[in-house]
Parts: structure tokens; sequence; C-alpha cells
């Protein structure tokens, strides 16, 4: 009789065995349906002897398989990766697997389904949440759960307008054929730097080469444009690319410059993608008709039925770090994903990682470098603006001299950034007359306030609450004061100086949707917009020819909290900032507010010697046995109940195994005690670099027991030490 060792999609429980009857074949990597109890549950199958079971069942007792699907099976490459990525992030293999398999309805089998739009006739009654539901839908279409959660009403609502009329149902094919991308539509003229760089890449693509390569190259030197030779090659070889992107705002102009590149637009993979879209795309990725596919760190884990190539553009950017559920970092399982499946992976950046760094100094990956701009743009001119000396006027942000910039760049008509990466007014909301402060009931943050939803809100678990007319603790009117600047601040301040400038803000509140990126863009091509004020979601990858000036308003904030990477990263985000000066024909100008221009992090980044600061920290860092020549891991404890998780992480603390060359620092609380109610204790692990600490954690950990309401979660290689 035949049985199959099946991987369900559950996390909590390890692979089943199954019985296969006669209608059914499967090998490794089939995608079947199984019965677990009651319900019905996906699952791949994979090799017994790489799986164990801790559930051994004799033949008799064998349940049938339910199903397999009709779709090609996951392959061994990602297989592996799949478990490696189990392995390497202490997770549940079900876990790594959810990511590949991405969403149940791509296992869904109709050919078509149906969506609804809105048919622009306006119902006889009309009430608020209708007018607002078909304001927000605007041209949009989905699932009426999809258009629910657009709109911010109640699927009753979007019911309601369909009866009414006003939205009608579409059916929509989930089987069209994507147009292949033309590797010879409009190939470039590359510089003979760009040229030399760009054979490289491309002969490791034709040699199937499990190569990984850094390409370094200064921001606005044609990165983009080198890497879409490598991706020319593959599509004509007939194999599948991958570029990941750090944030899916980006993915709209990288569609439409791809486009133009190649004819035709890739496939976009990410989460703003509907349920049909979603559907469609991933059978496209597992058939290999989808040739080039543009995601953010999700799609990675997709089943490329024939990958030929991985770009990690802007491979610097921390959100590759996925924070929650499998905390992987997506270049690092890119490079491994490269090496499963014999296949080149490129990470671009013009401020390399340490690690990346590192890597190319022990020889692991090869450099590719650009270090000149791309035809007549040149490197823009970075300037210190020191506060102390040229202070803003009282309760403003802006020092006079960067304000006579903006002047004089407004008027030539040239295009103005200023950047902070704080979103919302003020970063706190205190009681002039008391003191008190407004603090996120579920979390150790102070409520932020945000002007242009009128709310003050808590970044880290998203309570929100209506900015009070009095105070709630000594019921004072009106006695409500900001404490310090966000970008809506900044832009209240543009506003009161340049009243005539046309000004946008971008950050993660306004740019919320591909759409409203794409939408920003256009303005910003056409000219339409003066001034940009912006979070770190303006520092990456924008090309804007006609912006020549950069302000930085606060270059200090990223300096304070003294996290390992601090000055790294604050380098990173100036350094990439200010790239965005600059990038035509006209030169750029870059003024950095400081209350400290003589930190190496601002010196580095005037006089343009990157490799002595970049020198000096990693010198710090191997002094320290930080990343990348130790090793972190970090054990956060956390539940609803204080006690618990201080005896939780107390017996973790007092069960730590003693090892050579790994040593255990806490528990104590976390910098963040409390997030989304739960009470956080933190344990940090520090090994050296050979010591394999994900074997002795599991053998830790695995040997301990707490109550159930405890979460017990390990950040292998964490980015984040709150
Ligand atoms: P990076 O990714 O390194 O910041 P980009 O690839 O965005 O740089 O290039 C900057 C600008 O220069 C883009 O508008 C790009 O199209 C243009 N560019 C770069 N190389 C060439 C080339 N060889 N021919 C034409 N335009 C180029
Ligand atoms: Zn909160």
């Amino acid at each position: 009789m035949a049985r199959a060792r099946v991987l369900l999609l559950n996390s909590a429980i390890g692979p089943l065995d199954y019985r296969v009857d006669r209608e059914h074949a499967v090998e490794p990597g089939s995608i079947v349906l199984a019965p677990l109890g009651p319900r019905q549950l996906a699952g791949v199958v994979w090799e017994a002897e790489r799986m164990p079971s801790d559930a051994e069942v004799g033949d008799n007792r064998l349940r049938p398989l339910t199903h397999v699907y009709d779709l090609p099976p996951l392959a061994a490459p990602l297989r592996r990766l799949i478990e490696w990525t189990a392995d390497y992030y202490l997770a549940a293999p079900a876990a790594v697997l959810r990511m590949a398999l991405a969403s149940a309805s791509a296992l869904d089998e109709r050919r078509a389904t149906t969506e609804y739009r809105a048919t622009g006739t306006v119902p006889d009654r009309l009430t608020p949440q209708r007018e607002q539901a078909l304001q927000r839908i605007g041209e949009r279409q989905g699932l009426v759960r999809e258009l629910a959660y657009i709109a911010d009403v109640s699927d009753a609502v979007i019911r309601g307008l369909v009866k009414a009329g006003a939205i009608e149902p579409v059916e929509v094919a989930v089987d069209d054929p994507f147009v292949p991308p033309d590797p010879d539509h409009a190939p470039p003229d590359l510089s003979a730097e760009q040229a030399a760089a760009a054979a490289t890449l491309v002969a490791a693509v034709q040699a199937r080469e499990a190569a990984a390569f850094l390409l370094d190259g200064v921001t606005g030197s044609g990165k983009t444009e080198v890497y879409f030779e490598a991706v020319a090659e593959a599509i004509r070889a007939g194999r599948q690319t991958l570029v990941l992107l750090p944030e899916i705002a980006l993915t709209e102009p990288f569609l439409k410059r791809f486009a133009a590149r190649f004819g035709h637009q890739p496939v976009a993979w990410h989460s703003d993608l509907r349920q049909s879209q979603r559907r469609r795309a991933w059978r496209a990725i597992a058939s290999g008709e989808a040739k080039v596919v543009v995601g953010a760190r999700s799609a990675l884990f997709l089943p490329y039925a024939d990958l030929g190539l991985i770009v990690v553009d802007e491979a610097h950017e921390s959100s590759f770090k996925q924070e929650d559920g499998v905390m992987y970092h997506a270049r690092d399982v890119a490079v491994m994903r490269g090496r499963f499946e014999g296949v080149p992976v490129i990470l671009a950046s013009a401020t390399p990682a340490i690690e990346t760094r590192q890597q190319v100094t022990l020889g692991h990956y090869a450099e590719l470098k650009l270090p000149r701009r791309f035809g007549p743009a040149t490197m823009p001119d970075i300037a210190a603006l020191d506060l102390l000396r040229d202070p803003p006027l009282r309760g403003r942000w802006i020092a006079p001299t960067l304000v006579r910039e903006l002047e004089a760049n407004l008027a030539r008509g040239e295009q103005s950034l200023l950047f902070l990466n704080r979103r919302g007014y003020a970063p706190l909301t205190l009681c002039r007359t008391c003191g008190h402060r407004f603090q996120c009931p579920n979390c150790t943050a102070w409520m932020v306030e945000h002007r242009l939803t009128a709310r003050l809100a808590c970044h880290h678990c998203g309570h929100v609450m209506p900015p009070p007319a009095a105070c709630p603790e000594c019921g004072e009117a009106d006695s409500l004061v900001a404490c310090g600047p966000g970008v809506e601040r900044i832009a209240d301040e543009v506003a009161a100086l340049f009243p005539q400038a046309r000004t946008a803000m971008v950050t993660s509140d306004t740019l919320w949707s591909p759409a409203k990126a794409a939408e920003f863009v256009n303005r910003m091509e056409a000219g339409e917009i003066d001034i940009v004020i912006g979070t770190q979601l303006v520092t990456k990858g924008y090309h804007f020819p006609n912006l020549t000036l950069v302000g930085v308003i606060d270059a200090d904030l990223g300096l304070a909290g003294g996290d390992l990477r601090a000055a790294e990263r604050s380098f990173q985000q100036i350094a990439q900032v200010a790239g965005r000066a600059g990038r035509g024909e006209k030169p750029g100008r870059v003024l950095v507010q400081t209350r400290e221009p003589g930190a190496p992090v601002i010196r580095a980044l005037v006089s343009g010697d990157a490799e002595s600061f970049y020198a000096a920290e990693t010198a710090a860092r191997r002094h320290a046995g930080a990343p990348p020549f130790g090793r972190f891991a970090a054990i956060i404890v956390s539940s609803e109940a204080l006690d618990e998780a201080v005896a939780a992480a107390r017996l973790i603390g007092d069960s730590a195994p003693e090892v050579e060359g790994m040593a255990v620092y806490g528990p104590a609380p976390a910098p963040l005690a409390m997030l989304r109610g739960r009470h956080r204790q933190r344990l940090l692990v520090h090994a050296r670099r050979t010591l394999d600490v994900q074997d002795v954690i599991r053998a830790w950990l695995g040997a301990l027991d707490w109550p159930k309401g405890v979460r017990v979660a390990v950040d292998v290689d964490p980015y984040s030490f709150v």
C-alpha cells in the first residue's frame, strides 16, 4: 500500500502520514488536501526520511488523502529552502510552507470568479456609509470582502449597494495569460563601466552559476539598467527572474520603468493584490509562464518553475527583515535560494550593509563597482547645517539657511525634498497644565498626533483615539501641546513659509497602496509638486531629474537609541535621501541639519569618505564580536500577565546552557516593555560566528515548558532590539 508523509498547513502539528489510494498519484512536492479531524487541510508531500514524524501510525489506521491538486509539485530546491529556513530561523516548517503556497486562493480550481465594481449609478437611498463606500471604491474591483475592506464599511453595506444596482458583479477569468517581456525591446547604450559589470552578470546567468554578486554603485550610476541586462539574458534563456524590492510603494514606478525597457510589465506580487490577481500570479509563477516577477519579500518563497536569476534591489534595506511570524531576512534567504536553485543572485545597493561587504572581503560574493553617476549627472554637494549656530526660529524646525535655499530653488522652478523619519504631526502630546502625557494603553509608547486624520495613534499597535478637548488627567480645557516635529508639522511650516508652493507629503499614511505611489510619481514627473516632505519612504529608488535640493531635518534622530547598526543605518538613510538630489542635468545640493556636525556619520557624509566611515564601523563591530564577526539571537518572552512573562523569562535564563563561545544576557524587560497588551522580556544570546547557536537554542528551549499564555519567539540575527 502506498503511504505519503504530508507537511500540513498547520504550524502546531508535525508532518502526518496518509494513505494514497489508487486514483491518486503523488510524488515529493505534490500539493494535496488531507483530512485532519473533521477538517480538510492543504499540505505538501515530503520525503519521509527528511521530515521525521512523531506519530508513527500503522497502515490499517491511516486515513486516505482527499485530493491531489492538478498543480506542479513544489520542486526539490524549494523544499530544501523551506527546510533550511525553518532550521536556521527556528520556525515551524509549516509556517515557511505557508509562504510558498501564499494563499488558499492559489489552490482554488475554478477558472473564473465573481468580483464586484461600481456601476456609476447613484442609489436612491444614499446613506453616509454608502457614500463613503462608493467614493473610496472608485474604479476599484474585488470580492465583496475586499471592497468592504477598501471602503472601511461592513460587507452588508456592499451587498446593499449590489441590490440597489450601484455595484455590479463581473465575471473575471483567472487564467488570463501574461504577455512575456521582450529582452530586446529598448536596450540602453551602456557606458564602458556599466557594460563591464553587465557582461559579468550576463555570463553568470548563461553559466547557471550559483554565485552572489554585490552590485555596488553610487546613487544614479545605473544599477537598474545594469541588472536589467542580466534579466534580459534570463528571459532569452526562457528562465524566470525574481526582483525583490524593499517596499511595495516602489513596485509601481518599477513596473513602469521595466515596461519602458522590456515592452511589457512584469508580474507584480505584493500584499495589495486582489485574491484573483494573487491566484493568477501564483499559477503563472508555478507554471513558468510568469517570466519576471517583482515583489516584496514574500515573493521569495513562491514556487518558481524555472528560476534563472534573483535580484535584491536596495539590498541594504532593513525592511527585508521580517519582524513577525517567521523572522527571516529576505536578503540572506535570497542568497540561499540562489544556492539551492543553482542561479546567480545580485544584491544591488549604493550603501551596502557591513554584513554584505564582509562577504565580499571573505571572497564569498563578487563585487561589481559603478563609481560614477550616469551621463552628465554628478554626485550632489553635501553640507552640514549646525543647528546650534544657525537655529530655526522658535517653534520652527527649518533653519534659516535651508529656508533661503528652498526659496531660491522655488524661484528657479526646481523641486526640493525635506526628509524627516517621523510620521504624524508630533511624536508626543502633553498637557501644559499638569504634564500628563498621552500613552498607548496597549504599548510602552506615546500616542502620536495625526492632524490629517484628527487622531492620536499608536505606531506599534494601531490603537487610535480622537484628540480630547480637555486633559483627561486634570480636566483643563485646551491645554494640550504638541512636542517635537513629525512630517505633518514640517508640511505646516512649509505651507506657512511658502503659501504658493505646491507640496506633497510622502509617508506610509499617504502612500498606502501602489496606486497612491504611482499617483505621487506621476505628479512629481509632471512638475506638479515643488516641495516633497517625506519619511524614509522617499529615500528609496526614486529618480526625479528636476529634484535638486534635499534637506535633512534631523540627522541626529537615527543615532539615538544606540542599537548596533544605528550609525550605519543613519549613514545609509541620509546617503540614500541625498542620492535623490541632482540625478538629472542640474547639480544637486544637500543640507543636513544636525546638532553634532563633528559626529563620524555626518563627517563621512559631508566629506564623501564613506570608506573610512565603514572601516571604523567594521573595526568596532569586530572588536565587539558583533555581526558579521559574531552572532546574536534574541529570545523574546511575552504574556498578557506580567508575572508569567517574568517567570518564564527567568526560567529560560536560569536554564541557559554553559557553552564555550556563547554568552547569554538577561532576561530584562524589553525597551518596548509592553506591546499590543503583552508584557515583554528579552534575553540576548551572543555567540562566536562558528557556533551553531540554533542547535543550542533548540535543545535549550525544547527541554522547557511554560504556561499556555506565554509566547516565546526566537529572532535569529536580529535587526530590532526593542
Ligand atoms: P541607480 O539604480 O544606480 O540609482 P538608475 O539605474 O536608476 O541608477 O539610473 C539613473 C538614471 O540614469 C535612470 O533614469 C536611468 O534610466 C539612467 N541611465 C542609467 N544608465 C543609462 C544608460 N546606459 N543609458 C541611458 N540611461 C541610463
Ligand atoms: Zn499601542
